[in-house]
């Protein structure tokens, strides 16, 4: 490439930096004190789609410490489709799922939807996620790829795997090595699904990239019934983590309630999870040390 001009360079070449040719290991992707992805133990993200009040990340927090998992999750800045629906607590949001967190000795993941807000979210958070409505914005791409902490980057709702990944190049390439890639589902046609949750992306991307990968089966499904079961199959596909959404009353959630897990679904969810682990010879989280 010069002066911004591709050359007829092969498709490869277009994700250089994160593919499997540049990088014969795979990548370990380190987040907070104690959490890897890529390596040998899966992580496990889960908390609420929004943060929505103090109690409500304490409670949850620690329910997913408790039930295993390892980062805590939770948006403080929302993309919502509506213009009218809830936008996020913002800063406020941010202080409660960090205090939740270390309480509970967790790691936090949070969305950051704005370049001129990367700098406010890395004062909290140990990973920028960069949602599906984001995956090229390019702006905001080299923003993360400028700081000083990992990003979890969704698939966007149209993307091909192609695109995903040469927007994850975007950010290796701005200098931020520190990426992991979510499958969160594609625009599908069967309204009995809020998208399609593609788990055959994971293999693929395995075999194109070096960098780690998750899913969310939240997102991938809208429905609370199938989140289990796709959880557990993205595990059994190979994938080096979930991120899955759990919240304390979801019928009175502010976004997301249909797909939101109780604590108690959750704690379930991770005994299954321990068995399909153990089939595949893949350690859960360490357990988070309540801390403080
Ligand atoms: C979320 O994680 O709550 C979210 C908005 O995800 P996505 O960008 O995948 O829709
Ligand atoms: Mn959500």
């Amino acid at each position: 490439m010069r002066n911004g001009v591709e050359s007829a360079a092969p498709e490869a070449h277009r994700y250089r930096l994160v593919s499997r040719a540049a990088r014969s290991v795979r990548s370990v992707v380190r987040v907070g004190q104690r959490v890897t992805f890529g390596g040998a133990a899966l992580a496990v993200c889960a908390g609420p789609c929004s943060v929505e009040s103090r109690e409500q990340m304490e409670t949850t927090a620690a329910a997913v410490a408790k039930a295993g998992a390892n980062v805590l999750r939770g948006g403080a800045f929302k993309p919502r489709t509506s213009p009218y629906a809830f936008q996020g607590l913002g800063e406020e949001g941010l202080r409660y799922l960090r205090e939740a967190a270390d309480r509970c000795g967790l790691a936090v993941v949070t969305e950051v939807l704005d370049p001129r807000d990367v700098e406010l979210v890395v004062r909290y958070a140990d990973m920028l996620q960069i949602g599906t409505r984001n995956m090229q914005n390019f702006p905001l791409l080299r923003e993360v790829a400028a700081a000083p902490k990992p990003v979890l980057l969704k698939r966007g709702i149209a993307a091909t795997i192609d695109e995903w990944l040469m927007a994850a190049e975007h950010i290796v390439a701005g200098g931020n090595a520190q990426v992991v890639l979510c499958e969160r589902g594609i625009r599908g046609f069967d309204p009995h699904t809020r998208n399609m949750l593609d788990l055959a992306a994971v293999p693929v991307v395995q075999s194109l990239t070096h960098l780690p990968v998750i899913v969310d089966p939240s997102h991938g499904t809208g429905v609370r019934a199938l989140v289990a079961p796709m959880t557990l199959a993205a595990v059994a596909a190979g994938a080096d983590g979930v991120i899955v959404e759990v919240h304390p009353h979801p019928a009175n959630a502010y976004s997301d309630g249909a797909q939101s897990l109780t604590p108690a679904d959750f704690a379930e969810l991770m005994e299954g999870l321990a068995l399909v682990a153990a089939a595949i010879g893949r350690p859960l989280p360490e357990r988070a040390a309540a801390a403080a």
